[in-house]
This record gives structure tokens, C-alpha cells and sequence, in this order.
């Protein structure tokens, strides 16, 4: 069913947008605003703004921006009605329910709640049934505390086949549903359990609900770890292990440790390194990246160091780079994995390994030059030019010139030639981020006439609709007409939508709720880019300001409007050969042209 715009209304005014965005990113305050670092690009200086007054947040970096139904959207992939749904559902604001069994947000629901109910099962069976014996006995053996087991609800899925399916039965939960959060599998009409005789390790996202499982055989069956298949709660290259637990500790740490495996993370948790995360079995990827970002400025890899672990680092590399986000490698001695250091040799060594971390690049250029014979002129070619695209794709010029510098101490030449190498590479395929940046820059950019025509409408525009946005008891007539005869469509939207509002209730704009009617994505930018930016040069006398501005519009539309039908005139009478109109057409145009 529909949600009725009244409670749609009542929800966004009710909700607190500065505390919902805080759920997933670090906010300062900072003036009348809170600011953070964007979910939603790559920046290391925050330009992510949430205003508690007007209840939107507008990221001066990439243009997001919205309200708090926008903001729960793009952070957790929700529809409109979701977004409202669980924001409502926070604040105890009922909504019937959706009775539709189709709907996504009800489904979701359900699934987190079977996946809730599951990891109840698994883990009281590991605590309290005598069928769990040989999982207690493994974990024990893996040196697990029954702290760190409880922290992390470790469970044990039994052996059988239908030991979740009669719990979940039991406790009402629909089986279609947890057959579709990974729970169960379907043969025919009957359900079974997925996960049988294995170690459970629940995989939670940042706000604490189970979105899958990963399960570790006990005896050999194959594969060694099970995880829950995709499903709407779960997307492997996406989740980020133990990002619940570890998220204070990495903001207050200022970094996170990365580690490969469900062991390593426990085992770091229990000795004390609790800004841990892991990613589950497949390699870091972008959106691990930006999921952690938010909560720390740095990232610290803590691989294997076997050639496996040090190509995974290597091939990350350049997604550091293009995320903008500086990252350390933790070395530690070849053939042993950080569960078995941690045990071996204990918190204090591994500290030391950690302090003794290299930047990434430093990593990628150290391994190059044990690779190759620098010496040679061929070795230092090869140097050259496998190291170049990474140089380039460094953001930071001042960082950049850090490493032309080393590389040209490395090879023993000029930093004028690592410098030209590296523009090479910034211009060919491999900084292809670059290239395709020029090219879209270039398709955008509209021709110079185009800009003389339009700026200074344009800028007059704005100005009034800034006026209007801070001063809206300043709106009149004229201010309605002047929005008619705006030259620039977005903002002739835009304008409608704010007059729109002003005729029909109040003298206030409430742009939260505003955002909601923008269908134009670049209306609704503008609309929230300037309700969050203050404009000094409006502030001295705006009603002046405005009024001139209209006055401008005005004007400016009536003499296009003149001076057209000057020149359809003008064209008829050169069509008819009456030179004596022509004469006088043309001396009144020219002298409107003039004037
Ligand atoms: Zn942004």
C-alpha cells in the first residue's frame, strides 16, 4: 500500500538527520553544520555537510545530497517506501503494514529476522548441546576464549538435515524466505538446512543485523568454509567482517587492520586488536574500500606473506590509489599466517610488526626492484615503466613528487626523466581514470558563445532564487514572472518548485521535504548545494538585490522578445523589397542593439 504523504511528512519531520547519518559516518560539528568524509566518493578532507537545521546533507565534493529518506537510499540500496518504512520503524511511528507479500522492505525484514533467529540457534548449540561437543573441543583447540565466542556469537550448525528447518518452523519464521537469506536449501517442495556439522561465524553489517554466515567444516568435508550465497542481506565482495566490532576502535585508532581470514580476525580481537576487520576469502575490493573509509583514515593490510598474500597487495594497489585512501603493509615472517603468530609469539611482537608497517607504495616499489636487475640500463627501463602508471595515479601532487624523487635515487637518474615518464603514462590507457576524465570534461563543456550567452542570465537567476531560499517573505509578483522568463531550465524548475510551496502555505521552505518533488537531478542539487552554502554577497540588502534582479530578467526577456519580432519584421520586408521598412527596421534594431 501506499504510504500516505501526511505520515511521509510526519516521519521526515520527526526523524533527526544528524543522528541517522552519524550511524555510518564520523560527523564533526563545525559551525551551524556537521561535516564528515563522503560515503559516496573518494576524499580525505570532509566536504560531506548535514545540516540539523534543515535537516539535508550536501556533499561539496560529488553533488549527493538529500534528505534523510535520500541518505538511507543510497547508503543501504533501499526504494523510496523502504527508506520510510525503516525510519518510521525507528522512531514508533506506525505505518500498516505492507500487505503486498511481494514487498521488498517487508521481505527484508523477514530475512534479517530469520538470520537473527538462526544465529540463536547455532550459538546456544555450541554453548549448551552435547551434539556440539567436537566444535567445542575444535575451538578450544584453535585457542578461542569463551569471551571472544560469546562477542562474536559464534555457533555450531548441527549435523542432520532439518535441525533449523524445524527451529525456524517453531518459531513461525517463513522458510521461503530464510531459503532466500541463505539459510536453507530446496529440493523439490522440501526445505533443508544449508549449514550441517560446521563452525558458524555470523557476518553482521555496521548497525548490528546478521546479513549472512560463514561456516567452517569439522570433519573434511569440502569446501573448508561454506559462506551464505548472495541474497538481498549478503554480496561477498561487498561485506566487511567484524566492521560492527571494530568500528569504534579504527576511528580511535586511526587506522584498520585488514586481515584475510575468520581466525585471524578473532584471534586479533582477543589479543587486543580490536580495529580488525576481514574480508571473507576474496580479494579487497572497491566497495570494502568505501565501507571503510568512514571510519578511519588508514588501512593497514595483514596478509600471508606468501607470494599469494603479496600479489593480493600488489593488486590492490591501484584501488588505494584511485579511492584516495593511504594504506600500510604489516609484514610478517613467511609461513606463518597472524593466528598462528598472535599465538606463537604473542601481542608484543605483533605490535612491532605493526608499527613497523611500509606504505603500500613503498611495498609495490621494493618488491619491483628485487624483481629486476636495476643496475642495467633494461632493468631501470623496466622499473620505469612498470612503476609509472602508480606514480601518476597518485592524487596528491606533493606525494607524487615523494616517489619521483625515491625512484630516481633508486636508478640513479635524473627525476626530470621518472617525471616524463610518468606524464606518458598519466596519458595512455593504463591512467585510463584520466583519459576518460579529459574526454567527459571535453563532451561537456559547452562552446564559449554558449557560456557568454548564458552566464550572465544565468548568474542572475540564481541570485534570485539564493534570495528567495533565505528571504522567502521577499517573494511577490514579480518575482513569480521573473521565474517565467528564467533562460536556464533547471533553474526555471527549480524556481517553480520553491514558488510552488510559497503560494500554497507557508512563508517557510522546508527543503527537505522540497528535495522529495525534484525529479530533475540537477534541480534538486542546486536546490540542496544552496540551502547549505552560505552566500555573504546576499546578505547586505537583499530585498534590493532581489528586486534588481527581477527588474533584470524583466527586461532582458522583453528586449529579446522586441528585438526578435524586429527581425522577423526585418526579414519580411527584405522579402518583399520594401527598403523604406527595411531602412527604418533596421536603424530601430540597431539602435535597441545599442541601447
Ligand atoms: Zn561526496
Amino acid at each position: 500500500m501506499i504510504i500516505p504523504q501526511d505520515k511521509i511528512d510526519d516521519i521526515r519531520e520527526r526523524a533527526d538527520i544528524v543522528q541517522i547519518v552519524s550511524e555510518y559516518v564520523p560527523l564533526k560539528k563545525s559551525g551551524r553544520n556537521h561535516i564528515g568524509i563522503c560515503p559516496f566518493h573518494a576524499e580525505k578532507t570532509p566536504s560531506f555537510t548535514v545540516t540539523d537545521e534543515k535537516q539535508i546533507f550536501y556533499c561539496f565534493g560529488c553533488g549527493a545530497g538529500g534528505n534523510v529518506f535520500t541518505f538511507l537510499m543510497k547508503q543501504e540500496n533501499l526504494s523510496f517506501p523502504e527508506a520510510v518504512r525503516t525510519i518510521a520503524k525507528r522512531l514508533g511511528i506506525d505505518i500498516p503494514p505492507d500487505n503486498k507479500p511481494s514487498s521488498e522492505s517487508n521481505q527484508r525484514e523477514l530475512m534479517f529476522l530469520a538470520n537473527h533467529v538462526a544465529m540463536d540457534f547455532y550459538h546456544q548449540n555450541l554453548l549448551t548441546s552435547p551434539a556440539a561437543e567436537n566444535a567445542r573441543t575444535y575451538l578450544k583447540k584453535r585457542g578461542l576464549k569463551p569471551e571472544i565466542i560469546k562477542n562474536f556469537k559464534i555457533g555450531y550448525a548441527p549435523a542432520g538435515r532439518d535441525n533449523l528447518v524445524k527451529f525456524l518452523l517453531n518459531k513461525g519464521i517463513s522458510l521461503e524466505l530464510s531459503e532466500k537469506a541463505g539459510l536453507l536449501s530446496k529440493r523439490d517442495k522440501d526445505f533443508y538446512d544449508r549449514f550441517r556439522n560446521r563452525v558458524m561465524f555470523p557476518i553482521m553489517d555496521v548497525r548490528n543485523r546478521v546479513v549472512g554466515f560463514g561456516g567452517r567444516a569439522l570433519g573434511n568435508e569440502e569446501p573448508k568454509y561454506l559462506n551464505s550465497p548472495t541474497s538481498p542481506l549478503f554480496k561477498k565482495g561487498e561485506v566487511v567482517y567484524g566492521m560492527y566490532q571494530a568500528k569504534n576502535a579504527a576511528s580511535k585508532e586511526g587506522f584498520v587492520l585488514i586481515v584475510e581470514g575468520y581466525f585471524d580476525l578473532i584471534m586479533l580481537h582477543q589479543y587486543g586488536f580490536s580495529n580488525t576487520v576481514a574480508t571473507l576469502g576474496t580479494a579487497l575490493t572497491v566497495d570494502h574500500l568505501r565501507k571503510l573509509k568512514g571510519y578511519t583514515k588508514e588501512i593497514y593490510t595483514l596478509f600471508d606473506s606468501d607470494a599469494a598474500g603479496k600479489a593480493a597487495v600488489i593488486k590492490s594497489l591501484l584501488m588505494f590509489l584511485e579511492e584516495d585512501v593511504h594504506a600500510r603493509v604489516v609484514l610478517i615472517p613467511p609461513g606463518l599466517d597472524p593466528d598462528d603468530l598472535l599465538q606463537k609469539e604473542g601481542a608484543v611482537q605483533m605490535t612491532q610488526y605493526i608499527q613497523k608497517a611500509k606504505p603500500i607504495m613503498d611495498f609495490f616499489l621494493n618488491s619491483l626492484k628485487s624483481k629486476l636487475n636495476t643496475e642495467t640500463s633494461n632493468g631501470k627501463v623496466s622499473f620505469l615503466e612498470e612503476s609509472a602508471p602508480y606514480i601518476a595515479n597518485i592524487k596528491n601532487p606533493a606525494e607524487r613528487n615523494i616517489y619521483i624523487e625515491k625512484i630516481s635515487n633508486v636508478l640513479h637518474i635524473g627525476p626530470d626523466v621518472v617525471l616524463s615518464t610518468i606524464k606518458a603514462a598519466k596519458n595512455t590507457s593504463f591512467g585510463k581514470s584520466m583519459g576518460e576524465e579529459l574526454k567527459d570534461r571535453q563532451r561537456n563543456t559547452p562552446t564559449a558563445n554558449e557560456i557568454i550567452a548564458k552566464k550572465d542570465s544565468a548568474k542572475t537567476e540564481e541570485t534570485i532564487l539564493k534570495i528567495l531560499l533565505a528571504y522567502p517573505y521577499l517573494y511577490n509578483d514579480s518575482v513569480n514572472s521573473a521565474v517565467d522568463m528564467f533562460n536556464t531550465d533547471f533553474l526555471k524548475e527549480a524556481g517553480r518548485l520553491v514558488i510552488g510551496v510559497l503560494q500554497q502555505k507557508s512563508s517557510k521552505i522546508e527543503i527537505a521535504s522540497l528535495v522529495d518533488a525534484a525529479h530533475d537531478d540537477k534541480v534538486k542539487t542546486w536546490l540542496l548545494k544552496h540551502s547549505v552554502e552560505d552566500d555573504g554577497a546576499i546578505k547586505e540588502e537583499p530585498k534590493k538585490i532581489l528586486e534588481d534582479c527581477c527588474r533584470k530578467v524583466l527586461t532582458e526577456t522583453r528586449f529579446k522578445k522586441e528585438t526578435s519580432l524586429l527581425l522577423k519584421k526585418l526579414a519580411e520586408a527584405e522579402k518583399r523589397g520594401d527598403i523604406n521598412s527595411f531602412k527604418t527596421l533596421s536603424e530601430s534594431y540597431l539602435s535597441k542593439k545599442r541601447a
